[in-house]
């Protein structure tokens, strides 16, 4: 052991982060031991706060202070049609859009492959039943046209396969590789409006029906 034991605890917890290495963790730490008292005692209620005080809401699947959230809570909302999108900050972005009225599902955040993460099985699961209760007309795939979205999406019409659901995807005015947390507000709102169907028949692979251009 290199280091006394709380520091090497602490450097071993850093670690688990995502994208965190041993190096990076040791640095981190080191930095904690340098900073102000108060500060690191801020940081560990702040950390403490955010996994005891946050949920996930029952219906949707998103972070939130109560279940169900307040969006899945709310009358005015259209309940037939549902979002779905990959994150927390893809809720808040489209929100910020103002584009879509109806609901969300949560497929929960980073599943970049490096990772080693995917879309929830329990969300994808939870997304069946809420289509097979009957109220959902419409399924809006708004996960990011770049790899991990894209197999996002083909796991989500895996999980609808058969249901009788309308499905389709956003608008490929979404430039690629761009995840829709960085998207301009009226640009999203856009491709939310344009978007077109995505047959759950299809063979194999993303349709575009309606003819558009090829992609090149
Ligand atoms: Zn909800």
């Amino acid at each position: 052991m290199a280091f006394p034991e709380p520091l090497e605890r602490l450097i071993r917890a850093l670690e688990r982060f995502p994208g965190v290495g041993p190096r990076s963790a040791e640095r981190m730490a080191l930095h904690v031991l340098r900073s102000d008292p108060e500060e690191v005692a801020d940081l560990a209620i702040a950390l403490r706060d955010a996994r005891m005080e946050t949920v996930r809401c029952e219906v949707c699947g998103n972070v939130t202070l109560q279940s169900p959230c307040r969006i899945c809570a709310d009358p005015e909302r259209d309940a037939a049609t549902v979002c779905v999108v990959e994150g927390p900050r893809e809720v808040a972005k489209m929100e910020d859009a103002g584009a879509h009225d109806g609901l969300y599902h949560v497929l929960m955040a980073g599943f970049a492959p490096r990772e080693g993460a995917a879309p929830e099985a329990r969300a994808l699961l939870s997304l069946r039943r809420r289509v097979d209760a009957g109220t959902v007309k419409e399924v809006v795939l708004a996960t990011a046209p770049d790899r991990e979205g894209e197999g996002a999406a083909l796991l989500v019409r895996e999980a609808l396969q058969g249901a009788a659901v309308k499905v389709s995807r956003l608008a490929r005015g979404v430039p690629v590789g761009t995840r829709l947390e960085y998207l301009h507000g009226e640009i999203l709102a856009e491709a939310y409006r344009e978007r077109r169907s995505w047959p759950l028949d299809a063979a194999s692979g993303p349709s575009e029906p309606g003819g558009g251009p090829p992609e090149g």
